[in-house]
């Protein structure tokens, strides 16, 4: 079994070798509901967690399993727990350690779905989530509270894509007993969230560790370094007996097994109860995306630099959003955090607002109009008219979403297609204007 530190040789060796029964070398699908159990002393040493195993599909399959193995290898944690969607595994990484009357500080810059979650699901569930600027880390000092149980921020959140100080948010949170979660969605590998202090990392499988576009799904990383017992008052649900598991107390209970209490909980009580588990077939399908995620990542990278470059000296453009454009603040930001490229994400605004926007899109033959990003195929979006059309104007624009804003994944395609593409589009709205 390879211990290499290169995710280019961990996304197809970590945590598989071969079918212990057939010698297989592809990862098989261990299309399963249950599992034999065994001898009756076997099944209470695997009930009473004495031992691992697969019992149920829920809550763990030898597929899934590798996947994450996989990705607890390439992204530096102690363990990971793969869920139904990015939304699920955001539902789990909060839900674990936040119960009614708790509360959470979250960047403002968040992905739409998260945006739901935190501003109306949780609160109905009692929830509190306290919405800070980004751009300013303190922020998150100043909002927490002795309720407070988790700092949430991403990445690289678009449309702004000025990256999470998570550096700077981490220290904040060790110093106050509050772990930082990071959703690193935008940038696997690019940015490796655990090595600036996250202490857990989320991600929708569905983007570019699939890479394909054919399933959902989502995955916690524990980075297995917060000190859960020494913050004990503030973290009763892994410090406290767990009425809903026999009594266990999870930071002692798992001790044998590593610094996992905390996704093991999240894997034993909230997977099991809310159901929320990724299919082994889809877990295959991320195995496979994920075995060319460093090949793609940097093609991604590379694509998207030149495509922000050439947007940039188009007459209908006002202004490029790409990491390589930024400057001041933003710029130190994306250096710092975005070593391994600056993703593959573009914005731009066009002088026509959303009329040009919107015609843009229409005018686009080879990019595909989608509301998703991290697919193999270039995307495209018009943010106010589809993603953030029930905003007000002004709410739009607090968003970083202008009338004009175009959001761009830029795919895997020949940078001359994609190019020829995006200037056609652009070339047709000139004659649009010039005809009006
Ligand atoms: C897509 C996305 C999600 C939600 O993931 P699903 O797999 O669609 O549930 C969460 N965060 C970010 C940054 C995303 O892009």
């Amino acid at each position: 079994m390879t211990t290499s530190k290169h995710p280019e040789t961990q996304v197809l060796h970590a945590g598989f070798r071969a079918d212990p029964t057939t010698g297989a070398v592809a990862v098989p699908i261990y299309q399963t509901t249950s599992f034999d159990l065994g001898t009756t002393q076997n099944a209470v040493e695997l009930f009473s967690l004495q031992k691992i195993g697969n019992v149920y599909t829920r809550i763990m399959n030898p597929t899934t399993d590798v996947l994450e193995q996989r990705m607890a290898a390439v992204e530096g944690g102690a363990a990971a727990l793969a869920l139904a969607s990015g939304q699920a595994a955001i539902t789990a990484a909060i839900t674990t350690i936040a119960q009614a009357g708790d509360n959470i500080v979250s960047g403002t810059d968040l992905y739409g779905g998260t945006w739901n979650l935190f501003a109306h699901t949780f609160k109905q569930m009692g929830i509190e989530v306290r919405f800070v600027d980004p751009s300013d880390p303190d922020a998150f000092r100043r909002a927490a509270d002795d309720r407070t149980r988790a700092f949430f921020g991403e990445t690289l959140p678009n449309p702004k894509l000025v990256p999470f100080p998570i550096e700077e948010v981490a220290l904040i949170g060790e110093a106050l007993g509050i772990p930082l979660i990071v959703d690193n969605t935008a940038a696997p590998l690019i940015c490796r969230p655990i090595e600036h202090g996250a202490h857990v990392v989320v991600y929708s499988t569905t983007k570019y560790i699939g890479g394909h576009g054919t399933s959902i799904g989502g995955l916690l990383v524990d980075a297995g370094r917060f000190d859960w017992e020494k913050h004990a008052d503030r973290f009763p649900a892994l410090n406290q007996p767990d009425p809903s598991y026999h009594g266990v107390v999870w930071t002692e209970a798992v001790k044998p097994l590593g610094p996992v209490a905390y996704i093991m909980k999240a894997r034993c009580c909230v997977l099991r109860d809310t159901g929320a588990a990724m299919s082994p077939f889809n877990a295959f399908t991320f195995l496979q995306g994920l075995e060319t995620l460093p090949l793609r990542m940097r093609e991604h990278c590379r694509n998207a630099e030149a495509v922000a470059r050439t947007l940039a000296d188009h007459p209908a453009v006002t202004r490029v959003i790409h990491p390589s454009q930024f400057t001041g603040e933003a710029k130190a930001r994306a250096q710092k955090y975005l070593a391994g490229g600056n993703g593959g994400l573009v914005g731009f605004e066009l002088v026509g607002g959303v009329e040009a926007g919107m015609a843009f899109i229409d005018k686009l033959q080879m990019l595909h109009h989608v509301a998703n990003i991290g697919d193999a195929r270039s995307l495209a979006i018009h943010p106010a008219s589809t993603t953030h059309q029930q905003l007000t104007e002004e709410r739009q624009r607090a968003a970083g979403v202008t009338p004009g804003y175009v959001r761009l994944s830029i795919g895997l395609e020949h940078i001359e297609d994609i190019e020829a593409d995006l200037m056609q589009a652009l070339d047709g709205l000139g004659r649009v204007s010039k005809a009006a």
